[in-house]
């Protein structure tokens, strides 16, 4: 068994981070389960993700509802009540947020704030007994995904990561084509994701507050993708920074930049990321043909094509899915699958710190 959704999707009941869990089905005040009811979602940092993307996805689910927000910013709080007919009852500020732990409308915490403050909301969720959704990447550091891994563990709640395109049809396609070798097996893949960035000031540009710069925030989709198609993981990678051509903007992270894996079946793969140019790929080769999607890693539609023609899936709202995929496994009791979990955005954090050290040291990192 590998650590991907395809896969693992019969492993439900396996293991969580190598321990067992016990996890009761969630039941109302009688006892009677809860399939039937909407699990209540309070959002951390109600930021551009939150605002654009999520808050709207959570007008759409079915397993979940917008309950309650975590905000520094009265002003929003105000316009959110409004919009989203919150209660006031559902509203905390980063000072009071451990009060979350006596609102029982809030089954599920989703920190949605700057990378560096993951950790901490990840935690303080936890301890107040709620389940916790915590965008990517996890954290900036392995000992840090550590700590919300063990404080979940503690706490006896779930953690999942934001990986939004494990529950979307495209993604889950190429799972399928390049694990399951349905064009042979995969020989290498071309897996990037870049964009020119803007604001300079924002916090992405700030290393202590985003752990880098465009690997951390969309280069890891590329690792995903390399780790998804292979259902492998790396065993050795190389890096390389560009150049800075717009130094000033770039002092603190880096602007561009390259990094080869190599996987256990032989397969290699070559991803760029970057917050100069645009780039959106994933692209595998194979023994007996290719596939590749193209957008491969925005929130849609995407769209992908194979040797033999297009993939024609259905276009989802990849937040929607996502939530509602999470949602349901809590409420049926389960154990998140192991590819939606901390253990998880923990392996690519991982890789990440590898990616770096590999571009710092210009040697081969050992994966091993
Ligand atoms: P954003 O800057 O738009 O929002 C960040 C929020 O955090 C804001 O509401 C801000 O007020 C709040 N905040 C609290 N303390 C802060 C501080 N000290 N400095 C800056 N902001 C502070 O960011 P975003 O784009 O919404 O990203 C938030 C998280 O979501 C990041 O981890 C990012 O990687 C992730 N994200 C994921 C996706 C996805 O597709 N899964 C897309 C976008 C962002």
């Amino acid at each position: 068994m590998n650590n991907f959704g395809f896969q693992s999707r019969r492993h439900f009941l396996s293991t969580v981070g190598g321990a067992a869990l016990t996890l009761p089905a969630l039941t109302d005040a009688l006892g009677q389960p809860l399939q039937t009811r909407k699990l209540g979602i309070a959002l951390v940092g109600l930021g551009y993700y939150s605002k654009n993307l999520l808050a709207p996805a959570l007008q759409q689910t079915q397993h979940c509802r917008l309950a309650g927000i975590v905000t520094g910013t009265p002003a929003k709080a105000d316009e959110w009540m409004a919009k989203y007919n919150i209660p006031k009852a559902n509203v905390y500020d980063y000072k009071n947020f451990d009060r979350i732990a006596d609102n029982p409308d809030i089954d599920i915490v989703y920190v949605v704030l700057p990378n560096s403050m993951h950790t901490e909301f990840v935690v303080r969720a936890a301890q107040a007994g709620k389940h916790v959704i915590c965008e990517k990447p996890l954290a900036i550091t392995e000992a840090e995904c550590d700590q919300m891994i063990n404080a979940c563990r503690k706490a006896n709640k779930q953690l999942a990561v934001g990986y939004r395109l494990h529950y979307e049809p495209f993604t889950q396609e190429v799972m399928r084509l390049g694990q399951q070798k349905v064009f042979g097996a995969v020989k290498f893949i071309e897996s990037s994701d870049g964009f020119r960035i803007g604001d300079p000031s924002q916090w992405r540009m700030k290393k202590a507050m985003a752990g880098g710069g465009p690997l951390m925030d969309v280069g890891i989709y590329a690792v995903q993708g390399a780790r998804y198609v292979t259902g492998e993981e790396p065993i050795s990678v190389t890096a390389q920074f560009s150049a800075k051509t717009e130094p000033q903007k770039f002092k603190e992270v880096e602007e561009t930049m390259s990094w080869q894996f190599r996987f256990p079946s032989g397969a290699m793969s070559n991803s760029t990321t970057s917050y100069t140019a645009g780039v959106e790929r994933l692209y595998a080769s194979c023994e007996k043909g290719w596939f590749e999607l193209s957008p491969a890693f925005g929130y849609g539609p995407l769209k992908g094509r194979t040797s033999k023609g297009p993939i024609e899936m259905p276009v989802v709202n990849h937040q929607a899915a996502h939530m509602d995929g999470v949602s349901k496994t809590l409420l049926d009791g389960k154990p998140l699958p192991d590819h939606i979990t901390g253990e998880e955005g923990k392996r690519d954090v991982r890789l990440l710190q590898a990616i770096y050290r590999a571009a710092e040291t210009g040697r081969t990192i050992n994966l091993k």
